[in-house]
């Protein structure tokens, strides 16, 4: 595998090594990770690395471009059929760069931008405090109207959009169970004259595979993407684009020369290969098993009384309120399973009265589980191993044999190398 690695760096060796051996022997529970398929490893890893295409297809600053033209294009077309919609920009790093070049496409400094509450499920790029792009933008926040349904209150929302009369309105979740009432965000945004955005980082790969609603066919202008979650492609950003080529052109000079230098070329080839992925009958058939997985260790947590934020979930995740349920923070639980070989993560929930690096909840989902093999038998099992261990968190040896059940687990449900 590290062939030229291991003859040159035994150092790096050990450290990927260690990292392998983790990802085999543990179950990942973190929703927004996944694991990739060989092909997408083979391409990330490539030579087009070496290779510098500032610019766009047919219009690049560096000569040599035969073949980075048509690797982009490839990711480009590929895209655009993925999530039917006429312009896709593949160019950006990460998520968060597909959100920044979003915001300076559309906006001036000082405009606002109506998103959803970090604590109730938003993301960091979203307009957290934190963030230096709040410095240049002005950021309004809405909520759920009951975080125990995980209603979003969008009379609410309507009424605070008339008022502060936002350039976009953005939709869109790291932390959040339920669907969207896409029509609402469409109809609020058109009312204010705002920009409908969407950024389906965590459910690009869920609406790619046709078992979540694409936000495009309710009308929303823009969406942007990470293309590592429930996508399963190399760690990057994506941004798609409905219909207009004006939004397009604003979009593309944003990314390219607004915000970033010379695109990841070995990426967008990973890229092109995982969009090529999503579009066989096996990515249908993978996604409605991340839901179905979702509904069976819901069905458990359910059973054995843990409150769930939203209710429940219709998606790929859940966030349980541990504090609340099983008197426990959500750092500790994370400890915990950590140690007997489950991944996951503290989360804040709605209305936290504890502090974000120890807050009540944790946050869960089945994207990487599912890439496994794992079925709704398999995700109730892990589902009830997770409740075990937290609930045993004193006793070495009921969480010696919960770790031993995880291992055997990953041994019968090897992480696969191709899925066509
Ligand atoms: C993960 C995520 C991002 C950020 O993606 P990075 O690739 O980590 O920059 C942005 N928005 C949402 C909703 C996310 O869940």
């Amino acid at each position: 595998m590290y062939n030229f690695v291991e003859m040159q760096d035994k150092e790096v060796l050990q450290i990927l090594t260690g990292e392998e051996k983790r990802e085999a022997e543990g179950l990942e529970l973190i929703p927004s990770e996944n694991y990739v398929s060989q092909a997408v490893r083979e391409a990330n890893g490539s030579i087009f690395t070496n290779k510098y295409s500032e610019g766009y297809p047919g219009k690049r600053y560096y000569g040599g471009q035969t073949y980075t033209d048509q690797i982009e294009i490839l990711a480009i077309e590929r895209a655009k059929t993925l999530f039917s919609c006429g312009y896709a920009n593949v160019q950006p790093l990460s998520g968060a760069n597909a959100n920044i070049a979003t915001y300076f496409a559309l906006l001036l400094p000082g405009d606002t931008v109506l998103g959803m509450d970090l604590s109730h499920g938003g993301h960091l790029t979203h307009g957290a405090p934190v963030t230096y792009i709040t410095k240049f933008f002005n950021f309004v926040r809405y909520k759920m109207k009951n975080p125990d349904t995980g209603e979003i209150d969008y009379e609410e929302m309507r009424k605070v959009a008339l008022e502060v009369k936002p350039k976009i309105l953005l939709a869109g979740f790291s932390a959040y169970s339920r669907e969207l009432e896409y029509d609402k965000f469409v109809s609020i945004a058109r009312e204010v004259g705002a920009y409908a955005v969407i950024d389906i980082a965590h459910i690009a790969g869920l609406i790619a595979g046709g078992v979540a609603k694409n936000p495009f066919d309710y009308g929303f202008d823009i969406m942007t993407s990470t293309t590592h979650k429930t996508l399963r492609g190399p760690r990057g950003g994506l941004i798609l684009v409905r219909e207009s080529e004006e939004l397009a052109k604003k979009i593309d000079r944003a990314v390219f020369p607004g915000l970033q230098g010379g695109p990841h070329m070995h990426t967008i080839a990973a890229k092109a290969i995982a969009f090529g992925e999503a579009m066989q009958p096996s990515f249908k058939v993978y996604t409605a098993q991340i839901l179905k997985n979702a509904k069976a260790m819901e069905t458990v947590l359910h059973d054995r009384k843990v409150r769930m934020l939203g209710g429940g979930t219709s998606n790929h995740l859940i966030l349980a309120d541990v504090h609340g349920s099983l008197g426990v923070g959500g750092r500790e639980a994370e400890e915990i399973l950590d140690s007997v070989g489950i991944t996951l993560n503290k989360n804040m929930i709605a209305n936290d009265t504890r502090p974000p690096l120890d807050p009540s909840g944790i946050r869960f989902g089945t994207p990487a589980i599912t890439t496994r093999g794992f079925t709704e038998k398999e995700s109730a099992q892990v589902a009830n191993l997770l409740l075990d261990g937290i609930a045993h968190r004193g006793d070495k040896i009921k969480l010696d044999s919960i770790r031993q059940e995880i291992r055997k687990m990953c041994i019968q449900f090897p992480i696969p190398d191709s899925f066509v």
